[in-house]
């Protein structure tokens, strides 16, 4: 049977973030009227949506942002309920992004009773002084004391998230966050770059040179720290940014990478729709980022004239396909490739494959499958612009 995961976007944030440019809206505490119309809006869309998915098995249930966890376990359990009864749940993964905080802290016995089996803690330091820098509204001791809990409220997963080169932040201080992280025997680790993106606090900052960047010699190095941490404590990088022990990659974000279907719901969130026959590789649906148009739509049955429909061109999807394989330690697998587009990766992009194999950046196999080295992954996004 074919399959399906469910994105549930959920935007609220206790404080906007200084780097993120997620569709995020900052609130001190979610009301109870707002939060329940926010997810009255959600099954509005999955009744609209659900269609387009019929008879498919449920892989994963997914709720990210923002931080869903300022849900309370009953919207989360009415969530997951309502998915769960629009498809066909075979034992999915769920998963739930949560901050350090306390309230969510609290919640944690009560999101397991909700059903979920799979907790994303986004810890991001063990360091006071690198949290305060990203405006983050946690301290360590908040994320420690979470953690704990958490590894004894039964979750079938445990992941942790970090983020590295933050200001302020050195290789010594990254290694301790790697550390204390490991302490807790997570799962799985996603630990990120920072990334500075436009239009956010941190780009300004960063243009007037006040944000204390460490220099490029030094983010290589808390790369090879990471790696070998993770690696010596058995958590294999299999993408970029995740590790995980054998077994227990993240069943919902492998899809994105295979660009198998996925049903997003919520403000920003974005569909991948299975391929027909007019959309031979399929279709993108994005809501729109404004949080009052998304819901005023989902709630008034209009979702359709807000929402943004690109049926995938050959290019375009041959693109996406070599760039999100290549982001995996699997990489592009050349016949699977070719099944879809006519023929393997050679066949369209021959010199710029010929050249990044002599810079030591790509390595092809002798069937033509191709993954980044270890050079390569440093300089990813450069190489990603060859194929898109
Ligand atoms: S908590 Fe996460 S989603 Fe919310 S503002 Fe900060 S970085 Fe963005």
């Amino acid at each position: 049977m074919e399959d399906v995961g469910v994105y549930v976007h959920v935007p609220f944030c206790e404080r906007v973030c200084p780097y993120c440019d997620f569709a995020v809206v900052g609130v001190r505490t979610l009301a109870p009227e707002r939060e329940a119309r926010y997810v009255d809006a959600l099954l509005a869309e999955l009744g609209a949506r659900r269609a387009r998915f019929t008879g498919r098995r449920l892989a994963s249930l997914y709720l990210g942002g923002g931080t869903p966890s300022l849900l309370t376990p009953e919207s989360v359990d009415r969530i997951r309920v309502a998915v769960f009864g629009a498809f066909q749940p075979d034992a999915p993964e769920v998963t739930l992004e949560m901050n350090p905080g306390t309230v969510e802290r609290e919640r944690l016995p009560g999101f397991h009773a909700a059903g979920v089996n799979r907790l994303c803690v986004g810890v991001q330091s063990f360091t006071d002084a690198t949290l305060k820098r990203l405006g983050r509204a946690h301290g360590a001791e908040e994320a420690r004391k979470t953690l704990a809990v958490a590894c004894g409220t039964g979750f079938a997963a445990l992941s942790i998230d970090l983020i590295f080169a933050a200001p302020g932040q050195r290789v010594a201080s990254t290694v301790r966050d790697l550390a204390e992280a490991l302490a807790f025997a997570p799962d799985h680790v996603s630990a990120y770059e920072l990334t500075v993106e436009a239009g956010t606090p941190f780009a300004l900052a960063d243009e007037r040179s006040q944000l204390d960047r460490a220099d490029e010699a030094e983010v290589v190095e808390m790369m090879g720290a990471v790696e070998e941490r993770l690696a010596a404590a058995g958590l294999a990088r299999y993408e970029i940014s995740n590790y995980a022990r054998p077994g227990r990659e993240a069943v919902h974000n492998r899809r994105y990478w295979e660009r198998r279907p996925v049903l997003g719901l919520g403000v920003a969130a974005v569909s991948s729709d299975p391929p027909d026959s007019d959309a031979p590789h399929g279709r993108r649906r994005s809501n729109p980022r404004d949080l009052e148009t998304w819901q005023t739509a989902a709630l008034g049955g209009s979702l359709d004239a807000v929402a943004d429909v690109e049926s995938l061109a050959p290019a375009v999807a041959r693109g996406e396909a070599a760039f999100l394989a290549l982001r995996t330690a699997a990489g592009l697998d050349a016949g699977r490739f070719a099944a879809e587009f006519g023929a393997p990766p050679r066949g369209f992009w021959g010199p710029a494959i010929a050249e990044l194999a002599d810079r030591g950046l790509l390595a092809e196999s002798g069937a033509g499958d191709l993954q980044l080295t270890p050079a390569g992954r440093r300089l990813a996004d450069a190489i990603f612009q060859y194929f898109v």
